[in-house]
């Protein structure tokens, strides 16, 4: 018998298999996705790799073929059915297929086994104080301790023994011997979610949750396996009908991932799924340790829990019998992998799903135009949601415009509007939270006498102005002091445009000064938990404005809180982006949705330079479908997804001319490929960022209306590339409908 290996380098060179024989020693051993160690190369060096497949025959010359040597250490071996996943993957997202089999293995290395161990007495009560006498004759207190404990607890947790109760290990092991006392060991498994509260009340579903729900369960008795989407508006119950759906589908004994943005993973969601679901639920993210990420895997794969709950990689749990992905906020950027493969959870889930006979449901109350396009089209089937489930009514919406404002000789980041309704809630005591775009002290700097905009010498992007006079770089880390005259012109007139959260805490400070006000970005929650510290504090109540950024969209529900305010709604329009637009009603929406969650109805206060821009006015009025209208519009206009489908090429290299040659040769060869002209080819082209460290880089987009001639077309320059020198040096990857143009 043969097995074919991947083996653990990456390096576009080497994504191939490579056959060895099995040893009689390992025979019936392997199986495909365990990882063995083998010899490699000219000098044998020992590396790793995964078995991908079996054969009976050798396809090199016998003699020349090496020996597996022995199935790697703590290793943990790709279920059959995740290393078909990952060549799906590698197919769809190009890459190599050890990058996609090490990500569809999300715990790589096997961690320690936690052990709980209790101490029992073993003799009956008489005989035991007969043998405390003894001690206590003979004057050896550590042993009397220990048996005087022990005769009033019959267990006690060994940690308990050598700490509080200070008695070595020596002691314990003595009466061991003597027959005394039994040490037991039992492996546990961390669990990473702490329990406070229990048994969840029933709920009457409302009609339409109803109807979602009916939809689901009869298709799913039938065997019938769909992509559905739940369009839901904020507050609609949209997690009520996933967890019903969920508990539908493990009474069939099947298991269910509900994947949320790494954001929302809220200890208020993962309670309100304990409560329905107790222990059987899990959760995964990157704020676990190893080892209680290793036994959350491990829990699953041995069928202990039936539910995982965890952001984009959770897809990946290894449940015996998948019977529903559920992925929430399905509109989220992070659900797109910024690594390669750069997959999209959506369409890996469904693939997935297709694999091992599963559901999908895609929930959100602002659908991606790419999902919302495939309902239309009848791919996936629509459970609508369109009135919250304690109907209470949506917010009210103003829309403020800044240009007024400044006319009317306001400079304040707070309009008329805005400041008036504050005053009304902070006299109610009712909350506010305040919603800003961006993160940083004040954004790009630059001159407004000459129009010089501060640069990164290495990155070609724009520095960001922080506290105590600093001029950084997002993307490198390169940093310098702010200057106070301009270097080109020598003008004092240098400012900030765009206010960020800190200047806002300052302005709020000074402008309500009895108000408590918390912050939240990137900077107050970077410590561990940080994120949910202040989260539970405004819940309690504990101050009365909440500042912060795309963060406070997500996650919990605050009934008190009336009134939300979006202070620079239109600055994400801007950004050199297809998805600019739908990303900014997105946020504008879901920001208004926090507001009037409670019993009190709420208002919300849009205050924007463009009031008549289509997606502002739209998010104004909270209404999708007039948004998704003109969206697609524009996308069919201009031939971007879900129109078409786009294929991004990029190429890096710290040659600028090298990189140029390379980019000139793989668009001639894209051209002579499409001689029919189906495809349409741009570039190469500088990106928006054209160097980062030092490195050059250039882009080529390739555009079809079908999604599988793209594949084909990346699959000919794939091997264009592998078989050409002149490509050795340059960094090429692939992006399929990116996310961030880079
Ligand atoms: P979404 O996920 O769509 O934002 P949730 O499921 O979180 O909505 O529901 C919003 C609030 O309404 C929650 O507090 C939830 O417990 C409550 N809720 C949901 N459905 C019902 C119902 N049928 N009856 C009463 N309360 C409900
Ligand atoms: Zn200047
Ligand atoms: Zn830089």
């Amino acid at each position: 018998m043969y097995a074919d290996i991947i083996i653990d380098i990456t390096h576009e060179k080497l994504d191939k298999v490579f056959q060895y024989s099995i040893p009689s020693k390992l025979e019936g051993m392997l199986n495909v996705g365990t990882e063995v160690c083998v010899p490699f190369g000219l000098g044998n060096k020992e590396r790793r790799g995964y078995v991908v497949d079996f054969s009976n025959e050798c396809r090199y010359e016998e003699s020349k073929i090496k020996e597996i040597i022995r199935i790697a250490e703590e290793s943990i071996a790709i279920e059959g059915r995740m290393v078909a996943l990952a060549a799906w993957m590698k197919e769809h997202y190009g890459g190599t297929m050890i990058q996609a089999l090490k990500t569809v293995l999300p715990v790589k290395r096997q961690a320690k086994a936690k052990v709980k161990r209790t101490i029992r007495l073993l003799l009956e009560e008489e005989a035991g104080k007969e043998r405390l006498d003894f001690y206590l004759h003979k004057n050896q207190k550590a042993r009397a301790r220990l048996l005087a404990a022990l005769l009033d607890n019959k267990e006690i947790p060994y940690e308990l023994v050598t700490g509080k109760l200070n008695i070595a290990a020596n002691v314990i092991r003595a009466l061991e011997g003597q027959g005394v006392l039994a040490l037991e060991e039992e492996h546990v498994y961390r669990n990473p979610i702490r329990v406070q509260e229990k048994a969840a009340k029933k709920l009457e579903y409302t009609e339409e949750q109803r109807n979602a729900i009916d939809q689901f369960r009869k298709d799913y008795r039938e065997g019938i396996r769909e992509t559905y989407l739940v369009h839901g508006v904020t507050g609609s119950g949209k997690t009520e009908v996933y967890m019903e759906m969920i508990a539908d589908v493990i009474a069939s004994g099947r298991q269910a991932i509900l994947l949320i943005p790494e954001i929302a993973l809220t200890y208020q969601i993962v309670m309100r799924f304990y409560r329905r679901f107790g222990e059987r639920v899990s959760i995964m993210n990157s704020r676990l340790s190893a080892g209680e990420r290793y036994d959350q895997m491990m829990r699953a794969k041995n069928g202990d829990i039936d539910v995982m709950i965890g952001p984009r990689s959770a897809l990946f749990t290894p449940f015996e019998h998948l019977g529903l992905v559920v992925i929430d906020e399905e509109h989220e950027s992070t659900y797109k992998s910024e690594q390669i493969p750069r997959y999209h959870a959506r369409e890996t889930a469904e693939a997935r799903a297709r694999m091992e006979g599963a559901s999908v449901i895609l929930g959100s109350a602002t659908p991606s135009v790419d999902s919302y396009y495939r309902a239309l089209q009848g791919k996936y089937k629509l459970l609508p949601l369109k009135n919250r489930a304690m109907l209470q009514k949506l917010p009210f919406v103003y829309t403020v415009d800044l240009r007024e404002e400044l006319r009317n000789g306001n400079r304040s980041i707070i309009s008329g509007r805005l400041r008036e309704l504050m005053e009304d809630r902070l006299q109610k005591r009712e909350q506010i939270m305040l919603f800003i775009n961006r993160r940083g002290y004040a954004g790009f700097i630059s001159c407004r006498a000459c129009g010089h905009v501060a640069k990164c010498p290495h990155c070609d992007v724009a520095l960001s102005s922080h506290k105590g006079g600093r001029l950084m770089c997002h993307y490198c880390g390169y940093e310098e002091t702010l200057y106070e005259t301009c270097p080109k012109c020598g003008s004092k007139h240098i400012g900030g445009f765009r206010a960020g959260t800190q200047q806002i805490e300052e302005v709020i400070q000074k402008e309500f000064p009895a108000a408590k006000a918390l912050r939240m970005d990137m900077d107050t929650t970077r410590e561990k938990d940080g994120h949910e510290k202040i989260l539970s504090a405004f819940a309690n109540e504990e101050a009365d404005i909440l500042i912060g950024t795309q963060m406070i969209v997500k996650g919990h529900d605050f009934p008190n809180v009336t009134l939300v305010g979006i202070l620079a709604a239109d600055v994400s329009l801007y950004a050199d982006d297809y998805r600019a637009g739908e990303r900014t009603f997105q946020l504008l929406t879901q920001a208004a949705g926090r507001a009037g969650r409670g019993e009190k109805s709420g208002e919300v206060v849009i205050q924007t330079y463009s009031p008549e821009h289509y997606c502002v006015e739209a998010a104004a009025r909270q209404d999708y479908e007039g948004f998704y209208e003109q969206e697609i519009n524009y996308r069919e206009l201009m031939g971007y997804p879900p129109a078409e489908q786009l294929l991004a090429v990029l190429l890096t290299c710290e040659d600028e001319g090298l990189l140029d040659k390379g980019g000139y040769y793989l668009k001639e060869y894209a051209n002579k490929m499409n001689k029919r002209s189906e495809y349409r080819i741009i570039g190469p082209a500088a990106p928006y960022v054209g160097k980062i460290n030092d490195i050059y880089r250039k882009i080529i987009y390739i555009k079809h209306e079908k999604y599988g001639m793209l594949i084909d077309m990346k699959n000919q320059l794939e091997r264009y590339i592998e078989i050409n020198e002149g490509f050795h040096n340059i960094r090429i990857q692939f992006d399929f409908n990116p996310i961030n143009i880079f």
